[in-house]
């Protein structure tokens, strides 16, 4: 029986050369191998604790590890409408909680989605889905991140008449303009809208609700308003020199990197070629700042976080089948990144307006009986200065705007800036605008259950 495989990448001298997705290709014989160490469990985990779309995850690799791949399509499509995006960005959750895990590795779920959808893409399997009955009523999405296109993607097989709205030049929401491309490549988005558009969802780009035309228009036009609108803002550092040059929101970077690789922008609005990159932000936005600095050919990456350094292997505090507490170290890390735990931000200082450095503190954390962190306490006589040319904050996000779609229609927030859905008014929230800044899977699995109320409340 084959093992979990550890060499997923490119290699590192290939890949810090180019945009390319990261991962390499796998052989088929690998993936089966992989399909053939699922158990097929009797109580599967991966698709009850683990998947929001509750992807019937032994199903598929069992139709797939027998060699029918076009069952495994069906079964994978049933819960998911765009593997395809999942399987390259999707932390797996569904591997957190495979049964393998519990002594040992997981099955490599995400790639064996990315093999069945692939698989069924060349083999023409992935045809237009087109509902064999309109109902007659319109539905209006506005934002074509994940949850937007999954919302409209739904409502449109369920038979509403959809139209999205987005601001941005070209769909797709942070699938497009913040996920760099080494992680997901822009032609997959493309080929979906291609399949999107027709089955009748029509897509309006560069078109702010809010501003651009109203909230109150799409009420009295359409018969439910869902607003996907993410969460567009960034939390700040306000801690004294932030007006200094050179210090950008993760965004900021990684939309100008993205819109230069597809040709909207002809050069890059911020850049980190010769710079010594500071990342303040351990997560994923902070990684991948780190991969498209280091592409860039920035001369020093370094990522910061008040957090402490999570332990090696899962932690006590999220026991199986939990999603583990644990280091995790991205395919940007090992491209040439140096990463820092237990670190609190003072202050920018620079020279002639542009940020020369970060003064910084060292924090000890407590900890539950289970290995939680609990509260920083600052470390007396820490204080350094770290040198930087080029600051990027990636501190997460803090919500919705008030100011737009939110005050006009006097929609109510959460005190997390949330938009709390009003089906009295028809209007249905999705995704992070609702929820929080979270991940694609759960975006896309929050619209699912929309589009099941929606149908429920228009029928
Ligand atoms: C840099 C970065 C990397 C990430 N990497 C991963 C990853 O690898 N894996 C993962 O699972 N998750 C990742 N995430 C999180 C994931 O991208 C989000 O959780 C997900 O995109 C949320 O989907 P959404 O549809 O709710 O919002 P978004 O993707 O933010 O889409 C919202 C859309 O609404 C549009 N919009 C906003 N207001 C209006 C308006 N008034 N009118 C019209 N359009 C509007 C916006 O332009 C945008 O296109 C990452 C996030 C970031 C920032």
């Amino acid at each position: 029986m084959q093992e979990r495989i550890h060499q997923i990448y490119r290699s590192v001298e290939e890949r810090k050369r180019d945009f390319n997705e990261v991962e390499r290709p796998f052989s088929e014989t690998e993936i089966r191998g992989q399909m053939e160490r699922c158990h097929n469990c009797g109580i599967p985990f991966c698709h009850g604790a683990g998947c929001p779309l509750f992807n019937q995850v032994p199903d598929f690799n069992a139709a797939a590890a027998a060699g029918d791949w076009r069952a495994a399509f069906n079964i994978l499509s049933q819960t998911s409408f765009f593997p395809e995006f999942t399987s390259r960005v999707c932390p797996a959750l569904c591997e957190g909680s495979c049964c393998c895990g519990v002594d040992g590795d997981p099955v490599m779920v995400r790639q064996c989605e990315k093999m069945i959808i692939e698989k069924a893409f060349a083999a023409d399997f992935v045809r237009p889905v087109i509902p064999a009955k309109r109902r007659g009523r319109r539905v209006a999405v506005i934002g074509s991140g994940p949850a937007g296109l999954f919302a409209a993607e739904g409502l449109n097989r369920a038979g509403f008449q959809v139209t999205v709205f987005e601001a941005n030049h070209r769909p797709g929401g942070l699938l497009r303009y913040g996920i760099p491309d080494f992680k997901l490549s822009k032609s997959l988005i493309d080929r979906r809208l291609g399949i999107m558009e027709r089955e009748g969802i029509v897509f309006t780009a560069d078109t702010r609700i809010g501003t651009d035309i109203s909230g109150a228009y799409l009420l009295r036009n359409f018969d439910a308003v869902v607003p996907a609108l993410g969460t567009p803002c960034a939390r700040d550092l306000a801690v004294p020199g932030r007006e200094l040059a050179g210090i950008h929101s993760a965004l900021e970077f990684l939309q100008g990197q993205n819109r230069v690789n597809s040709g909207e922008l002809d050069t890059l609005p911020v850049s980190a070629a010769g710079k010594r990159v500071v990342i303040s932000g351990g997560g994923d936005t902070g990684s991948d700042c780190a991969g498209t600095a280091i592409r860039q050919g920035a001369k020093s990456v370094r990522q910061i976080e008040i957090m402490p350094r999570p332990p090696e292997k899962r932690s006590p505090s999220t026991p199986w089948p939990a999603w583990p507490w644990m280091l995790r170290t991205s395919s940007s890390h090992m491209e040439g990144c140096e990463r820092e735990w237990n670190v609190a931000s003072d202050r920018f200082v620079g020279k002639d307006g542009k940020v020369t450095g970060i003064e910084v503190h060292a924090v000890a954390w407590s900890f539950s009986p289970e290995g939680r962190p609990l509260k920083p306490e600052a470390v007396s006589g820490s204080s350094r200065l770290i040198e930087a040319d080029l600051v990027l904050l990636a501190m997460g996000f803090t919500g919705v705007p008030r100011a737009g779609l939110v005050d006009e229609l006097k929609l109510e927030l959460t005190p997390r800036n949330g938009i709390i859905s009003d089906p009295a008014r028809n209007i249905y929230a999705v995704g992070d605008c609702a929820n929080g800044p979270s991940l694609v899977v759960r975006a896309m699995a929050d619209a699912g259950k929309t589009v099941r109320n929606i149908s429920e409340a228009l029928s």
